[in-house]
């Protein structure tokens, strides 16, 4: 009997592990450089090492600054003492336990590609590291290739008969890459899927569910279905900011929808000033926990701009129907005084 054989996408090939994660290394060290002049390594103490330096996660001031093997060697010594706890070194920084961003990320996720692509395909790290992978170019926008990634990953999950609740992990992943190629309707349907999924297997308070309720609201937004993104929200962010807290990153991604579906959608002046409101809190905590520099709160920054300018624009203009309203109200006044006077001119003339 013939064997089914799948075709390996080629950003998964074995034997170009080693040369991609060279040059997402360079990408990385190259865009972090303004940043990085003249700083040490936290992990090996080097400032001199030929390999440059890169930071990308939440770090400030002279913290956070590191060569990208040594991240990657600090990964893969904290899996091998204890792979459930430490797999969150291959995404998340271990000063300011914030996940890394960008290209940092996406280097990290080469770096982790290389060091497991050897085990068998049954190997749990493996999977795993097929998926930060894919995560990795979806943080630095290679979102092409983080599909073709996600999609090789869902058909060997599937080949092997994972679990449901691990194949809508991938699910959510690919539906963001689907959302980020302007694939909007599929990103719909697959996240409104998950998403039930999520709540039918872990409940609503579970980290997953939030997160793809988090994700299943911007794409509504992209299609701009306000009302439906809305009404998810109010649903779920009472729950994020409950469970998982103010300064966590699906919280603030929560209310950053949710201000965006409040004043986008024909809104009133309470709706946008519920929409600063509520940008100006998620702003603050953004700052606090992850930085000026982390696109979250960048992006929240230029919405709070944004529904400013609204709030402004719509405040001028019901004050300039206010002023019509009352010059309106001052004439029908003024004529209605006339037409008594001219009444009581000709009462008096027939009187007299
Ligand atoms: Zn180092
Ligand atoms: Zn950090």
């Amino acid at each position: 009997m013939a064997e089914l054989v799948v075709a390996v996408p080629p950003l998964l090939r074995a034997d170009q592990a080693e040369q991609r994660y060279n040059e997402a290394v360079q990408a990385a060290v190259e865009k972090c450089a303004a940043d990085t002049a003249g700083q040490t390594c936290f992990i090996c103490m080097d400032g001199a090492a030929a390999e440059g330096l890169v930071r990308g996660c939440a770090c400030r001031g002279g913290a956070g600054y590191a060569h990208l093997s040594c991240l990657a060697r600090q990964a893969q010594v904290e899996v091998e003492r204890d792979a459930q706890n430490g797999w969150k070194r291959w995404d998340t920084c271990g000063l300011c336990e914030q996940k890394y961003h960008g290209v940092v990320a996406c280097a990290l996720g080469w770096a982790c590609w290389k060091t497991y692509v050897g085990r068998p395909e049954r190997d749990v790290i493996r999977s795993m590291a097929i998926m930060q992978l894919g995560n990795g170019l979806a943080s630095a926008g290679r979102h092409e290739g983080a599909l073709s990634v996600m999609e090789a990953e869902l058909a060997m999950r599937r080949r092997l008969g994972e679990s449901e609740q691990n194949i809508l992990i991938v699910k959510n992943n690919l539906a963001n890459s689907y959302c980020k190629l302007g694939r909007s309707e599929q990103a719909v349907d697959m996240y409104r899927d998950v998403y039930h999924g999520f709540v039918k297997f872990n409940g609503e308070e579970d980290r997953n569910t939030l997160m793809v309720a988090e994700n299943y609201a911007t794409s509504l937004l992209a299609l701009k279905r306000f009302k439906e993104a809305k009404s998810l929200l109010r649903k779920t962010m009472p729950v994020a900011r409950r469970v998982l807290g103010e300064g966590h990153e699906f919280t603030l991604g929560m209310r950053w929808n949710y201000a965006r579906a409040l004043y986008k959608a024909g809104a009133t002046l309470d709706d946008l000033r519920e929409a600063v409101t509520t940008l100006e809190e998620a702003e603050r905590t953004a700052q606090q926990v992850l930085g000026g520099s982390h696109p979250l709160t960048r992006g929240i920054e230029s919405e709070l701009q944004n529904a400013r300018a609204a709030l402004r624009a719509s405040a001028l203009s019901s004050k300039a129907t206010e002023d019509t309203c009352s010059r309106l109200r001052e004439e029908i006044a003024r004529l209605k005084a006339e037409n008594a006077a001219l009444r009581e001119r000709r009462t008096r003339r027939r009187l007299g």
